[in-house]
């Protein structure tokens, strides 16, 4: 048996079952070897219930039977009973008042029984017990499990990810079988053995025997760690490349004075925050310097990253060109591209950019699907202008425009810099070194490179998905920000809750609304549900709380234009009240509103939750936040509670990784990362051991696919960016 060989060449699976493991992306032999268990079941505790005694909190693994439903004789209340029995003997199970419960579930199902004995010393029965499905019992790992089969000292079983068809059953047995037919044995190990040693993780093929039949929880563990190992290491080999091609690439190189920028920097109406100079500094010395920048700045919302970006395309839209002190003087500085995800975003940027730019001879573009702008116009020096799509990009080309806003209508072939030497991204970090090149197009260069983003994760996740990147982070609020006063709503705390932001839109604010994200796999059903509960919500806010504020709704599967319009109409205050989901645009400056209504608070991450909360502190009013949940829960009360004692986002960040199951973090689905490797970013010793490893093995091996080619292999199918969303 061979690593490549497709399933069906050595088991017989029929149809249904074999879309099943497609559907699981399992196809071959290596496919299902690293399909790797979810999790283990300790068995250790389990009790006999033969051995079950009155006033014990069972927790008994067996089959159902004898389910049925009938009405208690005196009382005439439904109750629904049958039985479970683990093959030393069989006890009663009662449900009291659920009779739908006996018809969820069938005779024969394996179950994981919990609850308390009671009755009477020969009529024991297990009231209103909970009951896990289970597509195995654990009695398939040992012969017996009151009995620890030989050699096991430890009763742990792999429990594996399932799919309709295709049971954690199977994927045990089918994977000791592979080990049977001599798969191991075909193995090489794509992690050069002096650095497993380094971190005494497990060869490749004890791994995984470990992994997928541990005989001690240890050994289990110790494979676990390997592979996430092996998951973070390959990413940060991908990365190294990334940042290996753009230091090997010329840019442009150029020195900025400090008396240069304070002449910029000494117009704006504030002084800049420690963090914000200590920012700029960083992108000024990466411009002075010989490789290509790629920084990442990251910080709350509101912490200014507009001005780091306005101040560092100054030095840049200042400064020349080199051949531009040859005989024919060349025409046009350095040029700056500064790209938006959404248009209003966009139009704000280049608003905020005239304000900032007016009193300087530079030319500002704007360019969006819906028009271009230019700043000035040529009739009103105080205003920008439209002008033809055509018109613009000569003059980009030409270098007559050094400052281009825009969203990603910047990327598009027909536009053409004549000396692009900075590429900004705001919020949006689906950008990797492709585009990047992609916008430098003819020029010999590459642009440096600021990322721009507000969503706080925690320092080994950036370091993973932003491996390429250096990242600076603006940890300081602008003096006098008046910070959100938020407040954790319980059942019963919504009366007060409205009321105060029915007083806030008499005096003029205007508030959002968030619905909860439902957590529903399929992506589809997400955003039905989505939208049904904020349409609801918004007609139950029109008809029984709010009756006289203009509401409206923004979801995800409205077009483009559409959300355009309405965040427009919030802008203008024609609308009062946003009744949003989380996709609510980022960024976005609506000073006026103040108060923001977080419904199901508890589905949130703390640092997403934080980000929604981010919307309400750009004026200068007073904002309030709510964060509202039913859960009664003292644990999810004590979580959401860090919201109002945490000093910043990225302290939340880490609360998320700690306190939550790693597989709910915000960012898994667009970080690439599997369960395993989730739970690798907890761990920053080994995210470092990883990212340091492969730094070594890229800066020593230029080229990896001859010396290293399953590494090189594996790193190519890892798609192009993981960077987040
Ligand atoms: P973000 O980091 O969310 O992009 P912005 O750049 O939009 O934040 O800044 C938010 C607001 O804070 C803007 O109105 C900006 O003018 C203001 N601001 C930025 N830096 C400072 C500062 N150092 N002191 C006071 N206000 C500032
Ligand atoms: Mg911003």
């Amino acid at each position: 048996m061979q690593l490549s060989d497709t399933l069906t060449d050595h088991f017989r699976i029929d149809t249904p079952h074999q879309k099943a493991l497609k559907r699981l992306g399992i196809e071959t032999v290596e496919q299902l070897l690293y399909h790797l268990p979810a999790r283990y079941e300790d068995i250790s505790d389990i009790q006999s219930v033969g051995g079950l005694e009155k006033g014990q909190d069972a927790v008994v693994y067996g089959q159902l039977g004898g389910l049925k439903t009938r009405k208690a004789w005196r009382s005439k209340k439904p109750i629904a009973e049958g039985w479970i029995e683990d093959g030393s003997a069989r006890i009663k199970i009662m449900w009291f008042n659920q009779p739908y419960l006996a018809k969820m579930y069938s005779d024969g199902l394996y179950v994981k029984v919990a609850g308390k004995v009671t009755g009477s010393e020969d009529k024991l029965y297990i009231a209103n017990p909970e009951v896990e499905k289970l597509d195995s019992l654990p009695v398939d790992r040992h012969d017996s499990i009151f009995k620890g089969a030989e050699g096991l000292d430890d009763t742990i079983y792999p429990v594996y990810r399932e799919s309709k068809g295709v049971t954690s059953k199977w994927f045990y047995h089918t994977t000791l079988k592979c080990f049977e037919k001599g798969v191991l044995d075909t193995l090489h190990d794509p992690i050069p053995e002096a650095i497993l040693q380094r971190y005494k993780l497990p060869v490749l093929k004890t791994a995984l025997v470990w992994i997928h039949s541990p005989k001690k929880a240890e050994h289990a563990e110790s494979a676990r760690k390997r592979f996430a190992f092996e998951e973070v290491f390959y990413i940060q080999v991908q990365k190294a490349i990334e940042r290996a091609a753009v230091s090997a690439a010329t840019t442009y190189s150029f020195k900025t004075s400090k008396e240069h920028v304070a002449e910029f920097t000494d117009r704006f109406p504030f002084t800049l925050t420690k963090a914000q100079d200590k920012a700029v500094g960083e992108i000024l010395r990466d411009f002075g310097g010989n490789h290509a920048m790629s920084r990442l700045l990251e910080g709350d919302v509101g912490s200014g990253k507009t001005a780091v970006a306005a101040t560092t395309a100054y030095a840049v839209a200042t400064s020349r060109p080199p051949e531009g002190t040859g005989t024919k003087i060349e025409f046009g500085n350095l040029q700056v591209a500064y790209m938006a995800p959404t248009e209003i975003l966009a139009k704000q940027h280049f608003e905020s950019f005239i304000e900032l730019f007016k009193h300087l001879p530079i030319q500002i573009g704007l360019i969006t699907g819906s028009g271009c702008l230019k700043y000035p116009s040529k009739t009103n020096p105080n205003e920008p202008t439209k002008i033809s799509k055509a018109q613009l990009l000569k003059w980009v080309k030409n270098g007559e425009i050094p400052i281009l806003i825009g969203t990603h209508a910047l990327i598009y072939k027909s536009v053409e810099f004549k000396h692009l030497a900075y590429v900004i991204i705001d919020e949006q970090h689906r950008f990797g070194t492709n585009q990047r090149k992609a916008l430098a197009k003819k020029d010999a260069r590459i642009p440096h490179l600021l990322s721009m983003t507000a969503t706080p994760i925690p320092r080994t996740l950036a370091l993973t998905i932003y491996g390429d990147l250096d990242i600076t982070l603006l940890d300081q609020m602008p003096k006098g920000r008046k910070p959100v006063i938020t407040k954790v709503v319980g059942p019963g705390g919504q009366k007060e809750m409205y009321e105060h932001v029915q007083s806030e839109l008499e005096a003029g604010r205007q508030a959002y609304v968030i619905c909860p994200r439902i957590d529903e796999p399929d992506p589809d059903k997400q955003s039905a549900l989505n939208l049904k509960s904020v349409k609801a919500e918004a007609a139950r806010l029109k008809k029984d709380v709010f009756k006289n504020a203009r509401i409206a709704v923004l979801h995800g599967k409205m077009k483009p234009a559409e959300k355009d319009t309405v965040m427009q109409q919030f802008l203008d205050h024609d609308i009062d009240i946003l009744v949003a989901t989380s996709v609510v645009e980022v960024g976005v400056n609506v000073p006026n509103a103040t108060n923001i209504i977080i419904e199901g608070a508890e589905r949130f991450g703390l640092s997403q939750l934080h980000q929604l909360r981010g919307r309400v502190i750009r004026g200068t009013y007073q904002p309030y936040c709510f964060a509202v949940t039913d859960s009664k829960s003292d644990k999810t009360r004590e979580r959401l509670k860090a919201l109002t004692t945490a000093k910043n986002g990225f302290e939340l960040a880490e609360h998320d990784l700690t306190f939550r199951g790693s597989g709910e973090l915000y960012g898994q689905k667009q970080s690439g990362l599997s369960d395993l490797g989730m739970e690798a970013i907890k761990n920053l010793k080994l995210v470092e051991a990883a990212r340091n490893e492969a730094q070594t093995l890229v800066r020593e091996h230029p080229d990896l696919s001859h010396d290293f080619p399953l590494i090189a292999h594996k790193v190519s199918h890892l798609g192009e960016t993981l960077h987040m969303e």
